[in-house]
C-alpha cells in the first residue's frame, strides 16, 4: 500500500527533480552559448592580433618565410593560423608543410574569407577537408604586401572539451542538490506523514467508540485545523449521543416503573418497544423488537386494535382476558404516536381486574345490605299489619310487639355495624396505642358476655402465659375485637362447655386466642369467614340475630394495629380464633 508519506515524498522529490533539471538545462545552454561566444571572441581577438603582428613585422614575401611566420604565430596563440594571399592562394599554414600548402585549394571562396573581404570579419564553422574535422574559422584582412587575410581556426572538439568541463561541474552540482532535495523531502514527508497518522489514529479510536478527547495538539496549519474541526465534531456528536442515551434510559426507567403496559409499534407495523408490565399482562415469552408486531402480539382482538390505528381509525377501548388467565381483565387503548414524520401506534394496557373486583364487592355489598334490611322490615310490616287488624288477642299482641322489637333491634345492630365499618374504612377512628394489661382486658371482655354465658351454663378460662402480660394496642378497639370473638364462641358453643381465652408470646408477636368446643367451621369457609356478610350455612346458626359483619369488623380493627386474625378448627373439635399483634418494642 502506498502511504500518504510515500506519495508526499514522491511528489516533493519529483518537483525538486523537475525544477533542478529545468534549471540545469537552462544553465547548461546559457553556459554553452557564453563559452561558445567567448571562445569565438577570443579567436577573433587572436586573429586581429596575428594580423597586427604581421602588419608591423618585417615584410616577408616568400612562401617558406610566410609559412614559418604562420607556424610561429600559430604556436603563440595555440590555434591553426593560415595566411591567404589576395587571390585566395594559401601562402602559410601552421598545420601544413610547404608541400601541403602547395596542394591546398584556393581559399578565395571560403565563406569566412568572403565575409572578411566584405565586412572586415568573417566567421564560419564547417568540416575541414584538410584536417578532417569540424573547425571554427575566423578571418580578418591584413595590411601586408603578400597576405590579404589571416585566418585562425580551432577544432570544435576543443570547444566541446571546454564545454564538457562546465557541464560535468553543473551535473555534479545538480546531483548534490538532488541528494539535498531528497533528504529535505524525506524529512518533511516523514513529519507530515507522522501528523497525518496521528490524526488517523485518533479517528480510528473514535470509530471504535472511545471518545475521550485527543491529548495532543494537532499544530497550527491546515492539517491541524482539519483535525481540530473533526475532533470538535466528534466530541459534539459524542455529547449528543450521551444525551440521547440519558434520555433513553430515563424513558426506559419510566416505562419499566409503570404499572400500565406500554407497547409501541412503528408506522411499518414493526414492534418498537414493549415494557415489562405489558410482557407480564400479555404473558409474552418472546418479544421480537424490530419484527412485525403480529409475530409477538398474537391475540386477534389486540392485533385488530393496532391495525385499526395504523389504518387511521380511532377504535374504542378493548376489554379482554389475557391468554391462559380468564380471571383477569385488561383494558387496551390504542392511539396514534406522533413521530417526527410518520405515525406509529401506542398501545396502553390497564389491568382492571382489581377495579372490577372492587366494583363487584361494592355491588354485592349493596345487595347484601338491602337483603339484610328487607327481612326484618318485612317481618315488622307483617306484625304491624296484624296488630292494626285488631283481631289479635292481647297475648298475641304482646308477642307481636316482642317480635317487632327484636327485628328493630337487629336492624339497629346492623346499622350500627355498617356505620362502624364505614368509619373504619374512612379511617375516622384514630388508633391510640398504649400498653394494655392483657389479663385486665380479657377479664373485662369475659365480664361483658357473662350474662349470656350464664344462661347457657358456659364457663370461661383465661390463661396468660409469660411474655404476654402486656400488649401494645388501642384498648377500646382490642376490647371490641376480642368481645366479638368471645360472643361468637358463646353463641356457637354448646351449653356446659368451657371457652378458653389465652395469650402467649410468639417471636415478635403477642397472640390472643379464643377457643370453644362448638361445631367448628367447615374447611371451605375458613378463608372467607372474615368477608362482610359471610355466614356459614345460615341454617346451622342457632341465633339468626347475627349481622354477619362481626368478623369483618374484627379483621379491620386488628389490621389497624398492624396485626392479623385467623380462624382454624381445633383437632379436639371446636373453633379457634387468633388475634396476632406486633409486640411492644422493648
Ligand atoms: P355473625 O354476626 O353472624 O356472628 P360473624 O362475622 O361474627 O357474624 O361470623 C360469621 C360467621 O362465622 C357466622 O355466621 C358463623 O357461621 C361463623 N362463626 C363465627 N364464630 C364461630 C364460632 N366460634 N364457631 C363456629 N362458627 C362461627
Amino acid at each position: 500500500m502506498r502511504t500518504f508519506q510515500t506519495k508526499f515524498f514522491v511528489a516533493a522529490l519529483s518537483a525538486a527533480v523537475l525544477a533542478l533539471t529545468v534549471a540545469g538545462a537552462l544553465f547548461a545552454t546559457t553556459m554553452r552559448r557564453q563559452i561558445d561566444r567567448r571562445i569565438e571572441s577570443t579567436l577573433v581577438a587572436e586573429a586581429r592580433l596575428a594580423a597586427e603582428l604581421i602588419a608591423r613585422g618585417t615584410p616577408l614575401s616568400t612562401v617558406p618565410e610566410l609559412d614559418d611566420e604562420a607556424d610561429r604565430i600559430g604556436q603563440l596563440i595555440g590555434a591553426r593560423t593560415t595566411f591567404i594571399a589576395p587571390d585566395g592562394t594559401v601562402v602559410g599554414d601552421s598545420f601544413e608543410t610547404l608541400q601541403g600548402i602547395a596542394a591546398m585549394e584556393n581559399h578565395a571562396r571560403r565563406p569566412e574569407v568572403l565575409d572578411a573581404r566584405a565586412t572586415g570579419l568573417g566567421r564560419a564553422r564547417r568540416y575541414s577537408a584538410t584536417l578532417k574535422m569540424d573547425m571554427l574559422y575566423v578571418a580578418v584582412p591584413v595590411q601586408h604586401p603578400s597576405i590579404a587575410f589571416v585566418r585562425v581556426a580551432l577544432p570544435l572538439t576543443d570547444v566541446g572539451n571546454q564545454l564538457q568541463a562546465v557541464l560535468s561541474a553543473t551535473m555534479t552540482a545538480l546531483g548534490l542538490a538532488l541528494v539535498g532535495a531528497s533528504i529535505i523531502a524525506f524529512v518533511i514527508s516523514q513529519r507530515i506523514g507522522r501528523r497525518v497518522r496521528l490524526v488517523a489514529d485518533v479517528a480510528r479510536r473514535y470509530q471504535s467508540g472511545d471518545l475521550t478527547p485527543a491529548p495532543l495538539g494537532f499544530g497550527d496549519d491546515e492539517i491541524g485545523a482539519v483535525a481540530r474541526a473533526l475532533d470538535r465534531s466528534v466530541q459534539e456528536v459524542g455529547r449528543r449521543l450521551a444525551e440521547q442515551a440519558r434520555d433513553r434510559s430515563r424513558m426506559e426507567a419510566i416505562l419499566t416503573g409503570m404499572v400500565e403496559g406500554v407497547i409501541v409499534v412503528d408506522s411499518h407495523a414493526r414492534l418498537q418497544l414493549v415494557n415489562d408490565a405489558a410482557r407480564q399482562m400479555l404473558k409474552l415469552d418472546e418479544v421480537g423488537i424490530g419484527r412485525p408486531y403480529v409475530e409477538t402480539l398474537r391475540l386477534p382482538a389486540v392485533v385488530e386494535l393496532v391495525a385499526a390505528v395504523l389504518f387511521g381509525r380511532t377504535p374504542d377501548a378493548l376489554q379482554f382476558s389475557p391468554p391462559r388467565d380468564p380471571q383477569r381483565t385488561i383494558i387496551a387503548r390504542a392511539a396514534p404516536a406522533a413521530g417526527a414524520a410518520e405515525h406509529g401506534v401506542v398501545l396502553v394496557l390497564h389491568d382492571i381486574t382489581d377495579l372490577r373486583r372492587a366494583d363487584q364487592i361494592r355491588r354485592d355489598f349493596v345487595a347484601n345490605v338491602s337483603h339484610e334490611l328487607r327481612t326484618p322490615l318485612t317481618a315488622i310490616r307483617g306484625y304491624v299489619e296484624a296488630l292494626t287488624d285488631g283481631n289479635a288477642t292481647p297475648e298475641e299482641s304482646r308477642r307481636f310487639i316482642d317480635v317487632i322489637g327484636r327485628h328493630a333491634l337487629r336492624m339497629e345492630r346492623l346499622v350500627k355495624d355498617l356505620l362502624r365499618l364505614a368509619r373504619l374504612d374512612a379511617r375516622q377512628e384514630p388508633l391510640e396505642l398504649v400498653s394494655c394489661d392483657t389479663r385486665g382486658l380479657a377479664d373485662a371482655v369475659v365480664a361483658d358476655v357473662t350474662p349470656a354465658a350464664v344462661e347457657r351454663h358456659q364457663r370461661f378460662a383465661v390463661r396468660i402465659e409469660p411474655g404476654a402480660e402486656s400488649v401494645r394496642a388501642d384498648p377500646a378497639k382490642l376490647h371490641d375485637a376480642l368481645r366479638n370473638l368471645v360472643a361468637n364462641a358463646v353463641t356457637y358453643a354448646p351449653a356446659q362447655t368451657t371457652i378458653l381465652v389465652d395469650a402467649r408470646r410468639v417471636d415478635h408477636r403477642v397472640e390472643i386466642s379464643v377457643s370453644d368446643r362448638g361445631p367448628g367451621i367447615p374447611e371451605e369457609d375458613l378463608s372467607r369467614l372474615f368477608e362482610r356478610f359471610y355466614r356459614v350455612d345460615a341454617s346451622r346458626a342457632r341465633d339468626p340475630g347475627g349481622t354477619g359483619l362481626g368478623l369483618a369488623i374484627v379483621k379491620h380493627l386488628v389490621e389497624l394495629h398492624g396485626g392479623n386474625v385467623r380462624a382454624e378448627n381445633r383437632p379436639e373439635g371446636g373453633a379457634k380464633f387468633t388475634i396476632a399483634l406486633p409486640a411492644a418494642r422493648s
